[in-house]
């Protein structure tokens, strides 16, 4: 299986005053087409064509010793950037049904919730995602999870994602990552987050 870039569910510009154009085109067509190439390499390094990257991420102990930390870190980067275009649109829908009694059962509310996430995201020290996840015990959870390690790999189910590398927000709001948080908020799909906790 040759791994290839999603394609965008928007133009580069639709995310637009919140995520500006250039840092989308950037990530996408640099950043992100770079985890696949990798990846890609890595997969036929191990002898692991065929595999998907679901299969990928949940068996990496039983990869080549000598391609491991390929297949985790361009898996990884290739999945999580997957997931976080997904995850992103250009009007957030807001946030109803089965997820949203399941926060507000969590955190009370959803002012709560979003607040604990904020700061789960900025606090993450260097380069990193924080990602609202499923648990092995079936709970919601905000965790944040260094490089490009998959939440996959460590048995989480993922429901919704900011990146905050720098390079995700770098060009337009440089080293104020709680300016970029700020604006994420206006950009995520509740309805792809949705169809995730309930599948
Ligand atoms: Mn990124």
């Amino acid at each position: 299986m040759i791994f290839e870039l999603p394609k965008l569910p928007y133009g580069f510009s639709e995310l637009e005053p919140h995520y500006d154009s250039a840092t989308v085109e950037i990530h996408y067509s640099k950043h992100h087409a770079t985890y696949a190439a990798n990846l890609n390499k890595a997969v036929e390094a191990a002898g692991w064509q065929g595999k998907s990257i679901t299969e990928i991420l949940t068996s990496l102990e039983e990869a080549p010793q000598q391609q491991k930390a390929a297949l985790r870190n361009h898996g990884g980067g290739y999945h999580n950037h997957c997931l976080f275009w997904e995850s992103l649109c250009p009007k957030s829908t807001g946030i109803n049904g089965k997820l949203a009694e399941a926060i507000n059962a969590k955190w009370g509310k959803f002012e709560s919730f979003a607040e604990a996430f904020t700061a789960k995201a900025l606090g993450h020290f260097g380069s990193g995602w924080a990602w609202l996840v499923k648990n092995k015990s079936n709970e919601l959870e905000i965790v944040d999870i260094h490089d490009q390690v998959s939440p996959i790999s460590l048995g989480f189910k993922p429901i919704t994602v900011i990146d905050v590398w720098e390079h995700a927000y770098y060009l337009k709001y440089k080293n104020v990552r709680a300016d970029w948080i700020k604006a994420w908020w206006n950009i995520v799909d509740w309805k792809k987050a949705e169809e995730r906790f309930i599948n």
